[in-house]
């Protein structure tokens, strides 16, 4: 479904991704797995349009979607809940869901919200809560809602675990396992290298703007070099 080849990006004339290749199959959950700096977050945002690519492609199916705007790429269906949840943090709950379906027919709008409400029945006891009020496992669901109310095909979230409470963090891996389920692609960045590939149908390491190694979630979970330097394992 999504194809990227030898991805090369620069911020300035700082080099962040060296060769990035990766696929995304339709219906699977793809994990990039990485450290602090390797270039996952760049990945994300230079598929979705926000940075520029100086070399290699970004084919979906089967088309080159490199030179479109953000917005024709949401178009689309590929959208990005990015790292920090980045809500507007002054307005509603549900002013903030219908941020992510301003381009879109007030029937559809219900439509979507509805479904919504089936994956976080709790969101739909807040929606005139002050976004910046709930706590972080609350915004990050009101985050991926965001997402989903784009309708995208392809769901790219960004760090969706960080910094979130044991429990919460669980509730957040059940949570892309369940949209996952719908039929909607997952590409997924994570710090949390152990909870990700358990749900992941297959990952790739991303390393100093490279990737390094490709496997099933479960082949990346018994390799020798995942177990120590992402899992803490030697
Ligand atoms: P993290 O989990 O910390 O976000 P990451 O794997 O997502 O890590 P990126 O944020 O993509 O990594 O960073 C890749 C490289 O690009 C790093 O060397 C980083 O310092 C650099 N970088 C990221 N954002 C910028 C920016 N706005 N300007 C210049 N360099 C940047």
């Amino acid at each position: 479904m999504l194809k990227v080849n030898n991805l090369e990006v620069f911020y300035g004339n700082s080099q962040a991704l060296w060769n990035v290749s990766f696929e995304v199959p339709k219906g699977e959950i793809v994990a990039l797995v990485g450290s602090n700096g390797a270039g996952k977050s760049t990945t994300l945002k230079t598929i979705v349009g926000l940075i520029k690519v100086k070399s290699g492609t970004i084919i979906l199916d089967g088309n080159n979607i490199d030179n479109l705007t953000s917005m024709e790429i949401v178009k689309k269906g590929i959208v990005l809940v990015p790292e920090g949840r980045r809500l507007f943090p002054e307005m509603t709950v549900l002013e903030n869901l219908l941020m992510g379906a301003f381009l879109t027919s007030k029937l559809d709008r219900e439509e979507r919200l509805q479904s919504i409400y089936e994956f976080f029945p709790k969101i739909k006891e807040r929606l005139k809560q002050i976004a910046g009020t709930l706590s972080g496992g609350e915004q990050q669901m009101v985050a991926i809602g965001r997402g989903l109310m784009a309708n995208p095909r392809i769901l790219m979230l960004d760090e969706p675990s960080l910094g979130l409470a044991p429990l919460m963090v669980d509730q957040v891996f059940k949570t892309i396992k369940d949209i996952n389920a719908k039929g909607i692609t997952i590409l997924l960045v994570e710090q949390n290298t152990s909870n990700t590939l358990k749900v992941a149908n297959h990952g790739y390491v991303i390393e100093s703007g490279k990737t390094v190694l490709f496997g099933t979630g479960k082949e990346l979970l018994s390799n020798e070099q995942v177990k120590k330097s992402y899992l803490g394992i030697s």
